[in-house]
């Protein structure tokens, strides 16, 4: 038996809403994201990983509507900026090291 989370009324399970004040049980939750198609997921994240920009509009339209896969889509994103940003530490480096060779390229 489970209770209503903010009054206490007894549930019996399916019903979607608390019929004593009316908030939304556990189970009519879960059945409104899954009708909703708001499921998120690693292709998403992998989406805004290979297209930022998709992944950053998607975040934007739907944040309100689907936010469980605008959060997916925007962590791919943000995967990607780690991985640019590392990249360009990386290619720094490398570049530094290079004109570090040029300034002495006649040896001793
Ligand atoms: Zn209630």
């Amino acid at each position: 038996m489970i209770y209503c989370q903010r009054c206490g009324h007894e549930l019996d399970g399916h019903e979607k809403y608390c019929p004593s004040c009316g908030k939304p049980t556990e189970y009519g939750f879960n059945s409104a994201t899954k009708s909703s198609g708001d499921e998120g997921g690693f292709g998403w994240s992998l989406l805004g990983f290979c297209v930022p920009i998709v992944g950053l509009v998607l975040y934007l339209v739907w944040k309100d509507e689907r936010p469980v896969t605008a959060r997916d889509s925007l962590r791919g994103f943000i995967a990607y900026l780690i991985f640019l940003g590392f990249a360009i530490v990386v290619y720094v480096i490398f570049a530094i090291s290079i004109l570090g060779n040029l300034n002495y390229p006649y040896g001793p």
